[in-house]
């Protein structure tokens, strides 16, 4: 039987990152995977995803200099567009196993299930490890009703040369919400179907509220409160879905995207002690499971912080020095960023707009209307918005969060900046920003927005008032600099 210091049951990003790490110290490693090699980030998420989305919202933009100079929008080759996806993601799984054997893990196909604490049966094969790290993953979840054979899923749709004209989304978080997103660029018509009162629940409703309208203009129907009870297969090949109070949606395609469930089902967990639910395998502050010398990482845990790549490679990092120093500490997640790619897209760090809202005594929120107010930098994303949120009364940046274009590059820098604690001083003086870029508008917000609290002096108003100034001057010398920005570009 094969030894190792270190098995890892999947390749995704809570396993290999780490693993190089591993590897570096010396140690002895294989890594075990059932499917492609690079995990559903990489093959089927992620990666193939904003691989496809890229011309839409490039496409987006070119509609916003229509009759601003712009006289020709773009058109999309669906079809073309996935060959270049198979192209490039295709090319992954071979490069990535290519890498791993150059660093001489052994890398392992087939699938793995405990035989005991140490030893794990790949198709018929055991392999021993004094550690065993689990990292499978999630699947997505099919509700039991008839039908549910006809279901796809978000992987089929990331490999599908051509989409079918009616496409009906089931659910509407992040997965279902971004497909929709691109079905309806190209003309589709589109449905979605969801079973609570809202859509991206973790999301600022009134960000929300705005992909929705968005989303609403170019065809698509919302379908909320629902609750489906069959998928019919009629004659013609189309799908109905039925429910409750004559729920009844005809398509020729119904994505699947209402949950995802740990893949935690084959794996044989009981030989090895290892407790876990429906939720994940549960693991300590060390992501050491219920069995001493088995770890979890990535979306397989149990935990509370969004199952992500960034936070399985954070994982997968962590228990590099876990398993490969004396003595590590416990696992401390820095501020979680996340991103839903819709057109705009919506971006979110730290304490959200929702536990801003519910405690007013402890956070103040300022929205500034970005887009309106740098569209010249902004590349015409009008709607642009940032809120930031700080604490009550010491004003400290503690969340943040934006739609646009570049939300993605915002959460990041705005992650940074909170993670780091760099504050006004450091902000100003600490740093040169690059000019005239998006970026440096958003540091100017940072900024200003700081400057207008540092001016929120106890009897300002007062002197202010005494100057012979209108009221509106009066006003935007006095308050916070977003409701000041706010007035300057009404919306
Ligand atoms: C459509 C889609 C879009 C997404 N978009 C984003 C995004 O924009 N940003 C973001 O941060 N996250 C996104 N995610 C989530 C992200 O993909 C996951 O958080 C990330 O891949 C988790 O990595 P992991 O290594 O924990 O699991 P995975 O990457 O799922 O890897 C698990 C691996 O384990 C293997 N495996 C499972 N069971 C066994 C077994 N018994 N034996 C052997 N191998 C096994 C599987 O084959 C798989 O390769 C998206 C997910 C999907 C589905």
């Amino acid at each position: 039987m094969k030894k190792y210091d270190i098995i890892y049951i999947g390749s995704g990003h809570a396993a290999w990152h780490g693993a190089l790490i591993l590897k570096l110290m010396g140690k002895k490693i294989a890594i075990v995977d059932r499917d492609l090699i690079g995990g559903t980030c990489t093959n089927y998420g992620c990666d193939a995803k904003i691989l496809l989305d890229a011309p839409f919202e490039l496409k987006e933009a070119l509609e916003r200099y229509q009759g601003k100079g712009l006289k020709t929008s773009a058109e999309i080759d669906w079809t073309e567009l996935m060959a270049y996806k198979k192209d490039i993601i295709g090319a992954f799984p071979p490069v990535m196993e290519n890498l791993f054997k150059m660093l001489k893990f052994d890398v392992i196909h087939g699938e793995a299930k405990f035989v005991d604490n140490h030893t794990l049966d790949v198709d018929g094969e055991q392999i021993y490890g004094k550690k065993i790290v689990i990292c499978t993953g999630q699947t997505y979840v099919v509700p039991d009703i008839p039908g549910k054979e006809y279901f796809s899923g978000s992987r089929e749709f990331l490999s599908m040369d051509e989409i079918p004209d009616r496409v009906t989304c089931v659910g509407a978080g992040i997965i279902s919400m971004e497909i929709a997103t691109i079905c309806l660029s190209l003309g589709k018509e589109v449905t979605i179907v969801e079973q609570f009162g809202n859509a991206l629940n973790a999301y600022p409703q009134k960000y929300v509220a705005k992909v929705i309208e968005k989303m609403e203009d170019m065809g698509a129907k919302f379908i909320f409160n629902a609750t489906i009870e069959e998928l019919v297969k009629n004659a013609d090949g189309s799908l109905t879905l039925k429910g409750k109070d004559g729920l009844e949606v005809t398509s020729d395609w119904v994505l699947c995207a209402a949950g995802r469930r740990a893949n935690v089902d084959n794996l044989n967990l009981e030989a090895a002690g290892v407790e876990y639910s429906a939720k994940g395998v549960k693991v300590n502050d060390h992501l050491q499971t219920t069995c001493k010398n088995i770890y979890a990482s990535g979306d397989v845990v149990d935990k509370t912080i969004p199952k992500l790549t960034p936070t399985a490679e954070f994982e997968s990092n962590y228990l590099a020095m876990e398993l490969g120093l004396p003595k590590a500490p416990a696992i401390k997640y820095p501020k979680v960023p996340n991103v839903v790619f819709t057109i705009p897209r919506i971006g979110q760090v730290g304490i959200s707009v929702a536990e801003a809202e519910a405690n007013p005594k402890k956070y103040r929120i300022a929205e500034v209307p970005f887009g309106a107010a740098m569209s010249w930098t902004n590349k015409n994303d009008v709607d642009a918005s940032l809120t930031f949120i700080y604490t009550k009364p010491t004003n400290r940046l503690v969340g943040f969060a934006c739609m646009g274009d570049d939300a993605g590059i915002y959460t990041d820098i705005l992650t940074l900046i909170m993670n780091n604690h760099i504050g006004p001083v450091r902000l100003l003086l600490g740093n040169i920003w690059a000019f005239p870029t998006p970026t440096y508008g958003l540091y100017l917000m940072v900024a200003g927005m700081y400057a207008s609290f540092a001016m929120e002096l106890p009897g300002l108003d007062k002197i202010v008032n005494l100057l012979p100034l209108p009221e509106d001057m009066k006003k935007m010398a006095t308050q916070p600099m977003g409701e000041t920005i706010a007035m300057m570009f009404p919306h």
